[in-house]
């Protein structure tokens, strides 16, 4: 992975945050990274949905909370099927917003991210 920060011109929210947490299958350290896919769980009139993000080595899933115990009508029909669909566009989004991962208390591999 060879990264450089030269082209500062383009806003493009480029790479997801990769995690680094214990992989219960590897036994130790491993870097997850964002599988680009969402789990939607409805329970009644609430949802839960989850980023799922893969170990780099073992594909063993961690799902990181977007959404938890969401009220469906908050929710736009839109979004929900983006949801539902994985869409990539959303999922680079959560996965590159920070918030999700400080809410998650999960840490971010910064090494792989240049600068910052
Ligand atoms: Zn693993």
């Amino acid at each position: 992975m060879s990264y450089t920060n030269r082209d500062e011109n383009s806003n493009t929210p480029n790479e997801s945050f990769k995690v680094i947490r214990k992989c219960s299958v590897c036994g130790k350290k491993s870097i997850f990274v964002n599988s680009n896919k969402f789990r939607v769980n409805a329970n009644g009139n609430r949802i839960d949905i989850w980023l799922i993000y893969q170990c780099r080595k073992c594909k063993h899933t961690y799902n990181l909370t977007i959404y938890e115990r969401l009220k469906k009508d908050t929710l736009s029909l839109e979004l929900y099927t983006s949801f539902m669909e994985n869409d990539e566009t959303l999922a680079r989004e959560y996965g590159t917003d920070k918030s999700i991962f400080v809410k998650n208390k999960a840490v971010i591999d910064m090494s792989s991210k240049g600068g910052r």
